[in-house]
């Protein structure tokens, strides 16, 4: 049961999405290692003024034009993002044509299981990540993120990882993925390896990237080229890393 929230509350967005986290951890979808990485996100939203700069929205979009370019893309979800995002998360698989796949560090069949249930629940069609027949082993990685579905992140061209771990976004990245994350610390190793780095709170960026995805889901395959080409990751990522001293 979510704690009431004032709207008037100066803060009530970053109160919410605790309360959403904490919600998810009695449900068994997020652990406590999961809201303590949400504590250290929560520091850089804090400096960025808890906002969706304009640097955040134009990696969003170009986020989205690779989606829809990509012709074999994955979305990863793992206990956060399931637990703030799922509904759009669904949505924007759907209009995108990604694939759905559950993700897990701290791997706990129990866990997946539910988190593919509220994925359903939003009406996903299909969760990948939950058949030990499909599965398949990326051998750099030691964690048990190294487990991915043959049907999915293993054979995809595109991993949206939204949350992740460094190891792993240079592992997709060394074996020819194009990686897109979700990353509030521009320094983190996940935020560097990336080819797109979104820096926002997952919380934001994904409802704001199924708006852009409803506008360029039509769109000209050479406009979506053009504006990856135009894109340059590292300088979007300095441009929030100064808004972060600015916020200081
Ligand atoms: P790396 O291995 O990439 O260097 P890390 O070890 O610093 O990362 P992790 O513990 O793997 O970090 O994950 C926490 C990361 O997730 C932090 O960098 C934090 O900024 C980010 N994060 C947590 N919650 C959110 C959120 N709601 N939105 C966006 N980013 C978030």
């Amino acid at each position: 049961m979510l704690h009431k929230i004032s709207p008037t509350h100066p803060r009530a967005n970053s109160l919410i999405i605790r309360e959403k986290l904490v919600e998810g951890f009695r449900n068994g979808v997020v652990i406590p290692e999961g809201l303590i990485a949400h504590g250290r996100g929560e520091a850089f939203d804090y400096l960025l003024g808890e906002k969706t700069t304009k640097y955040a929205c134009e990696a969003e979009k170009v986020a989205i034009c690779l989606l829809l370019l990509s012709k074999n893309s994955v979305i990863s979800i793992n206990g956060n993002t399931a637990a703030l995002c799922a509904k759009e998360l669904v949505t924007l698989s759907n209009i995108t044509k990604s694939k759905i796949e559950v993700n897990l560090f701290h791997k706990s069949a129990v866990r997946s299981k539910t988190i593919a249930r509220i994925l359903k629940k939003e009406e996903a069609k299909e969760v990948l990540g939950l058949d030990s027949k499909s599965r398949s082993t990326i051998k750099e990685i030691s964690s048990n993120r190294k487990y991915v579905d043959n049907n999915g992140i293993m054979n995809s061209d595109t991993v949206f990882v939204a949350l992740e771990d460094g190891d792993r976004t240079e592992s997709l990245v060394k074996m020819g993925k194009k990686v897109i994350s979700i990353d509030l610390n521009p320094l983190s190793r996940t935020a560097i390896a990336s080819n797109v780095t979104i820096v926002d709170n997952i919380a934001r960026a994904i409802p704001n990237m199924v708006s852009i995805s409803k506008e360029l889901v039509n769109s000209d395959r050479s406009y979506l080229l053009q504006q990856i080409k135009n894109f340059d990751n590292i300088q979007n990522m300095y441009e929030s890393l100064k808004m972060i001293r600015k916020g200081i």
